[in-house]
């Protein structure tokens, strides 16, 4: 019997016909519990839409008598998408196709771990990644996702037009030439001026990378931060909580054979460390010897291959994260003040604390608007309140005019973010045009925002 046949003689079974008939309902009337990635956001739409065509999305944008929330894969940290309106999605926008010499047309809801070999045999690349690939690629740019690079600027600066379905039911194309205003505007958008349908990307030749991975002093790292980002094509760093040690990533374009990364290391090391800090807490001079004693003997790594199996790991470990970006020259002196809030006031924490190099960019609410930036991300793992911890932490970042990952947790509302952002009220003035009945706004949007 196959499988098919054998769940259907089931469905057919007295027993079981009930039970099918009542989650149908539930389904009809009050829809599928919703949450987030790290189980941190919920929320109980009462619809979720999944349009197959621009015309039908824009039928339901202009008939929707309360709020719609457009989803890609649910990873982010902040509450972006709850409503008890509707929810929806892109994912039947899925096509990747080659444009003009090294542009592509993605869909919206095309995922970012399904554009790797596509684009390869489309001899194209993107230049950069973030450290996953789950997301879609209208929701990593909506949030100003980003990997690491001082030359390279976040996902979203390699936008070079978009189409957009306003609440107003419009079907835009957005270019430099083209509604350059609401280009601006919607590159990094939180999903508050309607929903994206496909981006054109700007690509580069496909590539290999060499990967090269090492422990070593924290001290060191602080005087050699900004001469390892300038160095390598890609640099990031971990500081070792509660040890004397970082964690050091480069990655360099090669020619070299491929020689894979294999299975991931790094969730495994998460546990490790959460298991020295179970035994060692109560002893802060023991756990920080052993924690050093034991990272001193991790081996450096190198692998070669592909950028889509270079950029990427896997986060098996779930956590809440809250990451900042702040002006590149101030990097090291805060860096400095988290690590010894960590030391002095968190002795739970045993999330390694990452951080990264993005280059600047000019649309309107990137955070890496106009300034050369680095990145500082702090993670609490998902069991664990991560409030009192990221209190700590959050203060550091504000004389120094941060601005938070649109898709992690901070607690800015508009009136600071307004100080932050040289082109705030320019984007209101284009959402409150394109959504005038502000259909697009949930309780989260509204704060940020600052509408009533
Ligand atoms: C384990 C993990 C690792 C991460 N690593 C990184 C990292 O390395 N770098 C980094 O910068 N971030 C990182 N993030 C954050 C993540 O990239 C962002 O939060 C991203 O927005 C998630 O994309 P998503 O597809 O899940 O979108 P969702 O979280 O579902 O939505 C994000 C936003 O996009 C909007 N949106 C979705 N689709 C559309 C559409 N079609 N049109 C208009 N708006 C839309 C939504 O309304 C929402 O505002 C990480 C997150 C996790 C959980």
């Amino acid at each position: 019997m196959k499988r098919r046949d054998f769940n259907r003689s089931l469905l057919m079974a007295p027993v079981l016909a009930p039970l099918a008939t009542a989650a149908r309902k539930v389904q009809a009337g009050r829809a599928i519990p919703w949450q987030n990635w790290s189980g941190g956001q919920h929320a109980s739409p009462s619809g979720r839409l999944s349009p197959k065509t621009e015309d039908e999305l824009a039928q339901l944008l202009k008939n929707a008598s309360s709020v719609i929330r457009p989803v890609g894969a649910g990873h982010s940290f902040s509450p972006l998408v709850p409503t008890e309106g509707s929810i929806l999605s892109t994912r039947y926008f899925n096509t990747v196709a080659a444009s003009d010499d090294l542009r592509a047309v993605v869909g919206a809801g095309v995922k970012l771990n399904q554009l790797g070999e596509p684009l390869h045999k489309l001899g194209q690349a993107l230049p950069n990644m973030p450290d996953i690939d789950e997301q879609t690629i209208a929701g990593a740019l909506s949030t100003g996702t980003h990997g690491t690079g001082a030359n390279f600027g976040a996902m979203h600066s390699y936008v070079e037009a978009l189409r957009l379905v306003t609440p107003r039911g419009e079907i835009l194309n957005c270019s430099r030439s083209e509604n350059p205003e609401v280009f601006d505007a919607a590159r990094v958008s939180l999903g508050a001026l309607g929903v994206i349908t496909q981006y054109t990307l700007r690509n580069m030749v496909p590539y290999k990378l060499k990967r090269k991975t090492w422990m070593q002093p924290l001290q060191q790292t602080y005087e050699e931060f900004h001469t390892l980002a300038e160095f390598h094509r890609n640099f990031e760093m971990y500081y070792i909580p509660h040890s004397e040690n970082a964690l050091i990533i480069t990655t360099d374009l090669t020619d070299d054979e491929v020689s894979p990364r294999g299975e991931d290391g790094d969730n495994d090391a998460v546990r490790e460390l959460q298991m020295l800090r179970d035994y060692a807490s109560w002893w802060p001079w023991l756990r920080k010897r052993l924690i050093t004693a034991v990272s001193n003997t991790i081996e450096p790594e190198e692998h070669v291959d592909w950028w889509w199996n270079i950029y990427p790991s896997d986060r098996a470990v779930r956590f809440n994260e809250m990451e900042y970006h702040l002006p590149r020259e101030d990097i090291v002196a805060a860096l400095k003040q988290v690590v010894e809030t960590v030391e002095t006031r968190n002795p739970d924490v045993f999330f390694p604390i990452e951080v990264r190099v993005v280059q600047e960019d000019d649309a309107w609410l990137s955070p890496f608007y106009g300034r050369p930036s680095a990145s500082l991300a702090v993670h609490r793992y998902f069991e664990e309140d991560y409030q009192p911890y990221f209190n700590t932490i959050e203060p550091i970042y504000q004389p120094l005019a941060g601005r938070p990952h649109w898709g992690k947790l901070h607690t800015l509302d508009a009136k600071t973010l307004a100080e932050r952002y040289p082109r705030w009220q320019d984007f209101n003035e284009v959402r409150r045009e394109l959504d005038p009945k502000g259909v697009m706004l949930n309780a989260h949007l509204k704060k940020v925002f600052g509408h009533a």
